[in-house]
């Protein structure tokens, strides 16, 4: 593979949810030909297991509130290992393109005169909907699918154009939206989003971990204290998440707490046996 991936190279590549077997067969030859690699704190145990004991892991890790290396220090141990004549590898949680500052890590390596290229990965998104039983699209329902970044910066709100993600016939998706769920149930239903709009919550997705719930958007703020906020959380809103689905619905736990809320008008959807509000994997 030496033209795959020639001395003094580097290949960003996706790592997937967390499963190792979501990983491309691309991505796992990469890690096996490169001679250094370095990794966000989103990738799983498994992928990072695939890495032979011969090549060197460096962590660089992202994670909300915790101590990381800033952007540029990445970029510049990047650029410092390709122009010493490693097979780098910068493996990144999910698919490099979707909310992996991708490009910044590419101009800093273009400009270095680096050939960098990118291997795509399963993003949290689909392997969430995928694991829930549920589709992103759906005919008559979600035309449309969009991803949002939902990180908070401080206390700062959230810059996001509410008009257009309240659109009641798309599959919305926020990423890094833990900390910001009442917000963004807020100002989705000031949005005119209905407040029964079905939304799922996907934490630790393919992983032994992995935990989905099935809420409504006037709920969501309950219900994502279920998840703790060191867990990778993903929130998706929109009608085609109550279509078809492995899990069971949010049970009578999460029903009663709704009851004291305002603006729940329509009942909480439920299964004929709606025992449980976590499902994990496998069910
Ligand atoms: N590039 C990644 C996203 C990076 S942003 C991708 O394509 O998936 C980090 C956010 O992604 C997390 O805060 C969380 O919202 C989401 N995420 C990543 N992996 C996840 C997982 N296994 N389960 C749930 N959410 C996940």
């Amino acid at each position: 593979m030496a033209d795959e991936f020639p001395a003094g190279s580097v290949w960003l590549v996706g790592a997937g949810p967390g499963d190792p077997d979501l990983l491309t067969r691309k991505a796992e030859r990469l890690l096996r030909t490169g001679t250094i690699v370095f990794y966000d704190a989103l990738v799983g145990e498994g992928v990072l297991a695939l890495i032979p004991a011969s090549v060197r892991r460096v962590p660089v890790g992202k994670r909300a509130g915790r101590h990381s290396k800033e952007q540029g220090t990445i970029n510049d141990l990047l650029v410092a290992a390709a122009l010493a004549g490693e097979r780098v590898v910068r493996l990144k949680g999910g698919d490099p393109s979707i909310f992996g500052r991708s490009m910044e890590e590419c101009s800093a390596l273009v400009q270095a005169g680096v050939q960098v290229r990118i291997c795509p990965g399963i993003t949290a998104a689909s392997a969430a909907a995928a694991s829930a039983g549920v589709s992103l699209s759906l005919r008559g329902l979600a035309r449309r699918v969009q991803f949002a970044t939902a990180h908070k910066r401080g206390d700062a709100p959230l810059d996001l154009d509410w008009a257009a993600l309240a659109d009641p016939h798309c599959t919305t998706v926020f990423y890094m939206g833990r900390s910001a769920a009442a917000e963004i149930s807020r100002n989705l239903t000031a949005a005119g989003l209905s407040g029964a709009t079905p939304v799922l919550l996907a934490c630790d997705v393919s992983l032994a971990s992995e935990r989905l719930l099935q809420t409504r958007l006037d709920l969501l703020h309950i219900a994502v204290s279920a998840f703790s906020s060191d867990q990778p959380t993903l929130i998706l809103v929109g009608e085609a998440l109550a279509v078809g689905g492995r899990m069971q619905m949010v049970g009578s736990g999460l029903s009663s707490l709704r009851d004291g809320l305002p603006q729940s008008t329509s009942p909480v959807r439920k299964l004929d046996a709606p025992s449980t509000v976590f499902a994990s994997r496998p069910l």
